[in-house]
């Protein structure tokens, strides 16, 4: 995609002069209202947002050109109603991408459909698989459409503190140049390789696999629109289509690193251990795909937020809190957090007072909690069932989680409204998850429970709890579950409005699921 930058140049310029005195230092009095780190999906997003609000907006972004990435290419329609509440749904617009509509599961040579639950929804509402480029470059078109907000090429090398408050950054212009940058409020969203975040939060990074890419042309889905998970031998392959004559595979590989693709053991590997897996429409080209050499790995991290509240600095985006990518539920994340922090900051005037606003912010990594905990906890949970062991328990819940989502209404459109971030719910997160883990105790009590069977079934049912606990445990049970307990979540300067519409919205949707 063609990225249009005659215009924001014109502005730049106009801005630069207007901000910068003679001596070719920034005027203090002039610096912007907010600093972001990176224009990725949140950094893009929120200059937009809060652009929209009125915001002088600075971006610094390391690389404006296009980017060539297996991430964030499949965006579930929980995260596409955030674009739209942001007003930048046409940001999926002309850039091929496809519509989805649900998931198919495969296991041992059956499968089974489970759809959105997207009825209740205008026609348009759907999840959308494309290149991640090219949703990049429409994300930031967008936000430098806007006279307030200013994209600048560069690298940031570090924050600029004083007296315990952030105060911008230090950067490396595009030309090499050291300089320096002000703002009232600095938001880090460089994303999965932060370097800036460890003194804005305690980062307890886990690398629990990796994925490796290929994009198989010349094929068609099993279920056209439809994202694949295979259950496969060691860990699941994913498939869905990101244009409309492209398909993405991402393989996964347990373990921090995969076998070497310079001689060839990657190849190898996926050759004899992973084509056999795969549904056989796909299989040709999958071979092919090999063959082209067209392979990227990236390890999938997880982290669960764990911030330091600082004063003039916020951290959003990867660079905060990541989860595995099995459920794409990363993008989805990020934008509704983008939603909630320019409502959060939409009754502040100005960012001068940066202690109070700091403290204001507190609120905001308990507001997001249980959107973002429901889909980190089912990302993690779902990705050890789907794994396969050869302990029995393990397996049993395995097949357990299969059938019970082939069950069809209420069994798979509890799970998928959770997926699909339709209804990121924890309370039904963790019924569900039970609900699977029971469902497998009760088949293995059939025809007669044996002493051998009870005891898998106990197995199963400790393997489930030992699953879930840990992760929720990290996320934080009582934010999670009862946000409006904890003393930060009144502390935003939020209208009265606005907490009971986010309360009611909670009831609600917890009364209807
Ligand atoms: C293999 C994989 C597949 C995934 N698939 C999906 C999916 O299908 N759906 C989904 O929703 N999520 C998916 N995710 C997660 C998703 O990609 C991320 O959650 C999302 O991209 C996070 O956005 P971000 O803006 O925080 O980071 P990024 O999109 O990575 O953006 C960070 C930006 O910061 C810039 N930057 C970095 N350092 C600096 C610096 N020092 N100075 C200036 N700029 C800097 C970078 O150039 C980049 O543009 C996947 C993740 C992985 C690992």
């Amino acid at each position: 995609m063609e990225f249009q930058y005659k215009e924001a140049k014109q502005r730049r310029l106009n801005w630069v002069s207007e901000t910068w005195n003679g001596d070719g230092h920034r005027d203090i009095a002039a610096s912007d209202d907010v600093l972001i780190v990176g224009a990725g999906v949140v950094g893009s997003a929120l200059a937009y947002a809060l652009g929209k609000e009125g915001r002088r907006v600075h971006v610094i972004e390391r690389d404006l050109s296009e980017p060539d990435r297996i991430v964030g290419e499949l965006l579930q329609p929980g995260g596409y109603l955030k674009l739209v509440e942001l007003g930048l749904e046409d940001c999926v617009k002309d850039i091929d991408a496809q519509q989805v509509f649900g998931y198919a599961l495969f296991k041992d040579g059956k499968k089974t459909r489970i759809p959105y639950p997207l009825e209740n929804f205008r026609s348009d509402v759907a999840g959308r698989s494309f290149h991640h480029g090219r949703f990049i470059q429409r994300l930031r078109e967008k936000a430098s459409s806007l006279s307030n907000v200013r994209l600048e090429q560069g690298t940031v090398t570090s924050l600029l503190e004083e007296n315990g408050m952030i105060k911008g950054v230090n950067y490396k212009t595009r030309n090499g140049e050291e300089s320096t940058a002000y703002a009232l409020l600095t938001v880090v969203c460089d994303g999965c390789y932060s370097n800036l975040r460890r003194s804005l939060c305690n980062p307890k990074v886990d690398v629990p696999s990796c994925f490796v890419g290929l994009v198989l042309e010349n094929c068609r889905l099993p279920f056209e629109n439809h994202g694949h998970v295979v259950l496969a031998d060691p860990s699941p392959i994913l498939f869905y289509p990101i244009s409309s004559h492209e398909i993405r595979c991402l393989v996964d590989v347990p373990g921090q690193t995969v076998p070497s693709i310079a001689n060839g053991e990657l190849a190898q590997y996926l050759k004899t251990v992973v084509a056999p897996q795969v549904p056989p429409e796909l299989h040709d080209s999958f071979i092919t795909a090999i063959d082209t050499g067209n392979v990227k790995p990236m390890a999938n991290r997880s982290m669960p937020a764990d911030p330091c509240p600082t004063p003039g600095a916020l951290l959003l985006g990867d660079a905060f809190n990541m989860r595995h990518p099995l459920t794409g539920g990363g993008m989805t994340v990020a934008l509704s957090d983008v939603v909630v922090l320019r409502d959060l900051l939409r009754p502040l005037s100005d960012f001068n007072d940066a202690s109070t606003l700091c403290r204001y912010l507190e609120s905001f990594y308990t507001i997001r909690k249980p959107v973002a905990s429901t889909i980190n906890t089912l990302a993690g949970a779902l990705y050890k069932v789907f794994c396969a062991s050869p302990d029995p328990a393990r397996k049993e819940m395995r097949q357990a989680c299969f059938d019970y989502l082939s069950l069809g209404g209420i069994f798979s459109l509890g799970p998928i409204a959770l997926l699909s971030g339709l209804n990121p719910r924890p309370l039904s997160l963790v019924l569900h998850f039970f609900a699977v883990a029971v469902y497998g105790f009760w088949r293995l009590m059939l025809p007669f429970p044996s002493p051998d069977r009870i005891y898998t079934g106990a197995r199963l049912i400790s393997g489930a709890s030992g699953i879930i606990f840990p992760i929720l445990k990290a996320e934080g049970i009582r934010e999670m579950f009862f946000p409006f307990s904890v003393p930060a979540y009144y502390r935003a300067p939020l209208s009265r409005q606005t907490i009971q519409k986010n309360r009611s919205k909670h009831v609600l949707a917890e009364k209807s699921h």
